[in-house]
């Protein structure tokens, strides 16, 4: 399925077979979860994407072919291949395993052809085994909103009460690591949302409440899901002393300004950029062990339009995944 052009439906399109380059898994593709940010990208929000695109990132499949120079996978393996795609593995930020921060780096579906295609490529660097507690649907959140939202979770340190602002897939997968970690979890939805709050109670909420309301008591940090920039100065007034808000999207609307008095006492807002290879690791380790249970809707890769305008008219009630060639 192909983006000719942000705004416009996605063209199914015979494609040839992506070509193996050295350091590079060809990978029959399985499942592929969608993301909040293929819709940023087919809906034009974030700028220069490849053209035409193959959207998709986060990918379940198995090595048909190894590039060369490939160490650590087998053809027949099963991979994921996350957003992060490409880094030049030689600046600072490289150096330093910050690439997640490369000012070279290429994005999964977004820079470089994704998943929303029968084969793809992936650079072996980034591409991960996967748990064997997940079959090929279940494991396809995991790549995106899973590992973005525990960058996130790791960014609050070890604040015990937590905030999530935006009871979607990441705050469902990131929430239940947090519980898992003995924190106490804060969900805000939009106002009104009884049902979101209901089910946010169900995981294991201590309170879940409008993004309106004011918690119980102070919380040591929040997340910010909800790609909206007004939650940045409603979440710093929830926020003890030293607590912290961490913007776990990629694209938001603008922050509104607020008194420099809500972020006083050493307050801090910032942002998760992208994922590092050790992020994923450390997930992708400890996510069998909780279990993270992820909750999906599947469709076959040919109604991939239908998929995101579910998701961008809120119907979803799960991550949808893509179903290419799978024997579930
Ligand atoms: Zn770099
Ligand atoms: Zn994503």
């Amino acid at each position: 399925m192909i983006l000719e052009r942000p705004r416009q439906p996605l063209r199914s399109r015979d494609a040839p077979k992506p070509k193996l380059g050295a350091g590079q898994l060809l990978v029959r593709v399985a499942t592929c979860a969608v993301c909040r940010t293929d819709l940023h990208v087919v809906d034009g929000e974030l700028p220069d994407p490849k053209l035409p695109l193959i959207p998709g990132h986060q990918i379940v499949g198995r090595i048909e072919q190894i590039g060369e120079g490939v160490e650590g996978f087998s053809a027949g393996d099963r991979v994921g291949i996350p957003w992060l795609g490409w880094t030049d593995g030689e600046c600072a930020y490289c150096r330093s395993n910050r690439e997640n921060l490369c000012d070279r780096a290429k994005f999964t579906g977004y820079t470089i052809d994704g998943g929303y295609a029968e084969f793809t490529v992936g650079d072996a660097r980034f591409c991960f085994h996967l748990p064997e507690l997940y079959n090929d649907v279940e494991a396809a959140p995991l790549l995106c909103a899973g590992l973005l939202g525990y960058r996130s979770l790791r960014k609050a340190g070890d604040a015990r009460r937590l905030g999530i602002y935006g009871f979607g897939n990441a705050a469902h997968l990131v929430g239940q690591i947090a519980l898992y970690q003995g924190r106490e979890l804060f969900v805000f939805t939009r106002p009104g949302d009884k049902a979101g709050q209901e089910s946010a109670r169900r995981l294991g909420a201590v309170w879940a409440g409008g993004s309106d309301e004011m918690p119980p008591e102070k919380l040591d940090a929040a997340i910010i899901f909800a790609p909206v920039g007004a939650l940045v100065p409603a979440a710093l007034c929830t926020l003890a002393k030293g607590g912290i808000v961490v913007c776990g999207g990629i694209h938001m609307s603008d922050i509104p300004s607020f008194p420099y008095a809500d972020l006083w006492g050493e307050r801090v807002i910032c942002s998760v950029a992208n994922l590092t290879r050790h992020d994923g690791e450390e997930f992708l380790e400890i996510a069998p062990r909780v279990p993270v249970k992820t909750q999906t809707e599947t469709f076959p890769l040919a109604e991939a339009n239908t998929a995101l305008e579910k998701f961008r008219s809120g119907q979803l009630k799960g991550t949808a995944v893509l179903v290419v060639d799978t024997d579930l």
